[in-house]
């Protein structure tokens, strides 16, 4: 199998830790709000990758956490928790928001059909073990209290950007937020392991720690869970490409730092689904989630469908109309699959010869087009009699999980096609907005300018200063 490991930004040949067994970890959704489409291409790759191996035969062990704590509104350690952010929103406690969004969640990923990873694990389930790794990192040297806050020293590391290779000024994210820097922080990069009550007073879930009452940052409970249930050595770990910095970076340095010798050979990165404003992300209203599709007369598995007709490292764009072009397609497959005489007896050495084609695609990083097209020839090939087409399929579909032998589902709503036109002024907003802060800046008018940014991210628009301007993000 070849997979692109981001670790060394090659294609290179998988080879797990121990002979046939794959040790898989799976960053799961933040569930302050409905997981939104581009969440869910990211965890369709996720599991046509767990299917794959599977199909090859691996004897496949993955975990997923739910992060139900921690996760910043920025990822740079500032903001609110999300969760936090929720609860006010919605006026409801933080377990009743995690338990509301995790249970949508996992209705949303059942209907694109991706399989429930073997352990899925809540943050808030695995304190003492954020607790073990911290209290291990300040004995060793590699972290500090500091403004009551627990804190990576991120200069004891040689290699702490081992991930990416963007220079560090582009990459801390305090810089390229414009937020201010966390004055208890001794370098730019550290990063938060615990956080205490200290730094935001309201926040509702709170453990005792040696530290005092606090919560964990949200990177150590990928690391903990991840050691916790799959052991200190993983093969594969995996999340959008906007996990790489500094989520994944981060899980590095502490999981590296605790455990003293390598963690994880393999990163497995999902590039973005994007629509014409940008990068999809989770937003107040509005925002576009498997359920919203099938509601307008969609089947979710057109979009899984389209999905995999792109390969995972390219950035999908995202229209109704290639969405319609996709179930269009899918329905006439499926029909086609169903209008299949099913007769003859099953042609051993040709269907073996097409399961070598189809893998060979799928260990070709992933490329679920090629295996697709592998499927139209089976159906194209007249030499094949119907039992050994159905055979074919039913095989390829453990994978694709399109539900090929099953009759379309019935329409539950109309489909629409038009743009949505609320969502045109939402960004006419944000882009005045943007420019009249960056006026105030001009002006050296930087309470203004701090007004404004704030002002959007109570509207849950997030700005991001980069060298070539601002853009914002849905959180
Ligand atoms: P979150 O629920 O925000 O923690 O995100 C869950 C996963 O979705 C993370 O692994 C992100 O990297 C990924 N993700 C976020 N936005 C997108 C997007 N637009 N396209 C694909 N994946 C995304
Ligand atoms: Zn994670």
């Amino acid at each position: 199998m070849k997979l692109f490991n981001t670790l060394s930004r090659t294609v290179e040949d998988f080879v797990p830790n121990e002979e046939g067994v794959v040790k898989f970890y799976t960053c799961g959704p933040t569930v302050y709000h409905y997981a939104h489409i581009g969440n869910i291409r990211n965890y369709i790759g996720h599991d046509v990758l767990d299917k794959t191996f599977r199909y090859l035969g691996y004897d496949v062990s993955r975990c997923m956490n739910i992060t139900d704590v921690g996760h910043l509104t920025s990822d740079g350690d500032s903001g609110e928790d999300k969760m936090e952010v929720a609860r006010k929103r919605e006026h409801k406690s933080a377990m009743e928001i995690a338990q509301f969004y995790t249970k949508a969640f996992f209705e949303d990923f059942e209907k694109v059909n991706c399989r429930v990873p073997d352990i899925v694990s809540p943050a808030t389930s695995n304190i003492p073990m954020y607790i073990k790794i911290i209290t291990k990192l300040l004995d060793d040297g590699f972290a500090y209290i500091s403004g009551g806050n627990v804190y990576f020293d991120t200069s004891k590391l040689k290699d702490y950007y081992v991930l990416t290779n963007s220079k560090e000024d582009e990459l801390v994210v305090g810089a390229r937020e414009g937020v201010l820097e966390d004055s208890n922080k001794k370098n730019q990069a550290d990063f938060v392991l615990w956080f205490t009550s200290s730094k935001f007073k309201n926040h509702e879930l709170l453990w005792d720690s040696p530290w005092g009452k606090g919560y964990p940052g949200w990177h150590i409970e990928c690391s903990g869970i991840s050691i916790k249930f799959l052991g200190e050595k993983l093969d594969i770990h995996g999340g959008g490409v906007d996990n790489i910095f500094p989520h994944h970076t981060n899980e590095i340095a502490q999981s590296e730092s605790y455990l003293g010798h390598k963690w994880c050979n393999y990163w497995f990165h999902n590039e973005h689904l994007i629509d014409e404003g940008g990068k999809m992300s989770k937003s107040k209203g509005g925002i576009l989630t498997v359920s919203t599709l099938e509601d307008d007369g969609y089947d979710p598995l057109a979009f899984r469908f389209m999905c995999l007709n792109s390969h995972y490292r390219r950035q999908l764009l995202f229209t109704f109309d290639g969405l319609k072009q996709a179930q269009d397609t899918l329905f006439k497959l499926r029909n086609k699959i169903r209008s299949i005489d099913k007769d003859g007896d099953l042609l051993e050495n040709e269907i073996q010869e097409y399961k070598i084609r189809f893998a060979s695609e799928l260990e070709n990083d992933l490329n679920t087009s090629n295996a697709l097209s592998v499927l139209y020839e089976v159906l194209k090939d007249n030499n094949l009699n119907g039992n050994s087409k159905l055979e074919l399929v039913k095989d390829f579909d453990s994978v694709l999980s399109l539900n090929l032998t099953k009759e379309n589902p019935k329409k539950k709503g109309v489909i629409k096609e038009e743009v949505n036109e609320e969502k045109r002024v939402d960004e006419n907003f944000i882009q005045d907005k943007i420019n009249a802060r960056k006026s105030a800046k001009d002006n050296k008018d930087y309470q203004e300018a701090d007004k404004i940014r704030d002002e959007l991210l109570s509207l849950g628009i997030k700005l991001i200063d980069t060298k070539d301007g601002t853009i914002y993000e849905k959180i």
